[in-house]
């Protein structure tokens, strides 16, 4: 094929990066990178940490300078929503009616804030963060003293308790299961957020949601809870998780189960589309399919895809991680615990390790303040090695067992 186009429909970090990679790789086609919202690519970890308090300005959010997409004859189309995929044609609709013919289209279209239907959902005052523009609009309203409610005590609900906080809010977090970050946490780890967050002010209060905002002239002023309780608000966040964008890869025939179906070469059955980052779920090397919201799986996916598109055939194989910053607490996540049957907790001083085990095998490891831990075990898993519940034990030395198998 002659100078081939490579369409990212998505301009988030996983389509940042695959345009980046494409370049590094050496790919000397066409990319174009197109993205719904007005900016270039930006990071979104900080818009609820960092960007939100006002430490950094937006210089800190670029993932690249400006010049970068001309540089390497990246074309972006940006503030435009794909409105259809022709796949027999090859070719893509913008919102626009602008069309674009492709010959391997990658979907990095991300996710979006899960919707909450209650009475009041559409009164000022109540936002999402999932944007740059949330996030200027949550740190240009938030004051000393804002009464804060908060909805989902997830990644977004947590960071953004702790962010308000440290900046005078009166904060209440609304968790709708028993414990914070149920699905995704051990009772170890969940507990020690919970600590932490009461230890510095912020109301924690699980088993609850919101049933019903009210407001005056248009704006939230109280929120009443599942269990009949009124809080006062003046700004309510609804941080209650994310789903898939698949609108367009759905109206155009593609699978969809839980996000764009994908093979373990990140290809959708219609060999001339790929999916990654937020919106693909993929196939395990045990064969369950996963989607996964985080920074690492839209980097590694974006690289990944640009080396298969080059000529790389391997499957794709990525062990997760996450992290978290609340109130200078750096937690960290390695593995994709879905359940687990034991844990065994790593202690030395202030760092705290839980280790996950489900059937006897590690699922996930959950460091809190202990960073070498957390790398340690990661280029264990990467090394396609584990860590047994007896050496998870503090008396063992990770580091030593990490070298053994990295070499
Ligand atoms: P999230 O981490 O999935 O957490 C949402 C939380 O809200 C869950 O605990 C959820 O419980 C709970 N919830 C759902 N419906 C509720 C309701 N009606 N009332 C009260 N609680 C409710 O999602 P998020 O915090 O909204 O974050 C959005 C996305 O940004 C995710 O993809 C997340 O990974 C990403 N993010 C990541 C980071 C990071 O990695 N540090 C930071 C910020 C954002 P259920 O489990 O029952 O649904």
């Amino acid at each position: 094929m002659n100078a081939p186009h490579i369409a990212i429909a998505g301009a988030g970090t996983a389509g940042h990066h695959l345009a980046a990679t494409l370049r590094e790789q050496g790919f000397a086609g066409t990319v174009s990178l197109i993205g719904d919202e007005p900016d270039l690519p930006y990071h979104r970890p900080p818009l609820s940490k960092d960007y939100l308090a006002g430490t950094v300005n937006s210089d800190a959010l670029s993932l690249r300078a400006p010049t970068f997409y001309a540089e390497h004859d990246i074309v972006t189309h940006l503030g435009v929503p794909v409105r259809q995929i022709d796949r027999a044609g090859h070719r893509l609709v913008l919102a626009d009616d602008r069309v674009l013919a492709y010959d391997h289209l990658v979907l990095a279209l991300g996710a979006s804030p899960r919707r909450i239907d209650i009475p009041g959902r559409n009164l000022d005052g109540v936002v999402e963060l999932r944007t740059r523009a949330d996030a200027e609009w949550l740190r240009d309203n938030l004051r000393d003293g804002s009464r804060l409610v908060v909805v989902g005590g997830g990644f977004i609900g947590l960071e953004v308790a702790a962010t308000a906080r440290k900046r005078g809010a009166d904060v209440t977090v609304l968790e709708a299961l028993p414990a914070l970050m149920n699905r995704a946490l051990s009772v170890h780890t969940a507990t020690h957020l919970a600590e932490l967050h009461a230890a510095h002010g912020v109301r924690v209060m699980c088993s609850t949601t919101a049933a019903a905002l009210e407001g005056k002239d248009g704006r939230v002023h109280t929120v009443t809870t599942s269990d009949g309780q009124r809080l006062p608000a003046d700004i309510v966040v609804l941080g209650i998780g994310v789903v898939p964008n698949t609108a367009p890869a759905a109206a155009a025939g593609l699978e969809i189960d839980n996000g764009i179906v994908v093979d373990e070469q990140l290809a959708t059955r219609d060999p001339s589309i790929s999916a990654i980052g937020d919106c693909a779920a993929f196939p395990l090397p045990c064969g369950n399919r996963i989607r996964l919201e985080s920074i690492q799986n839209a980097v590694d996916q974006a690289r990944y895809l640009a080396r298969r598109i080059v000529g790389h055939t391997e499957p794709y194989i990525a062990v997760p991680y996450f992290w978290s910053d609340q109130f200078g607490t750096k937690l960290q996540i390695v593995g994709y615990a879905t359940r687990s049957d034991r844990t065994v907790v790593r202690t030395s001083g202030t760092k705290i390790s839980n280790f996950r085990f489900y059937d006897g095998e590690l699922v996930a490891v959950e460091s809190i303040n202990d960073p070498v831990t957390h790398l340690n075990v990661r280029k264990i898993l990467t090394a396609g090695g584990t860590v047994t519940p007896k050496q998870a034990n503090s008396t063992v030395d990770l580091r030593t067992l990490a070298r053994t198998l990295v070499g």
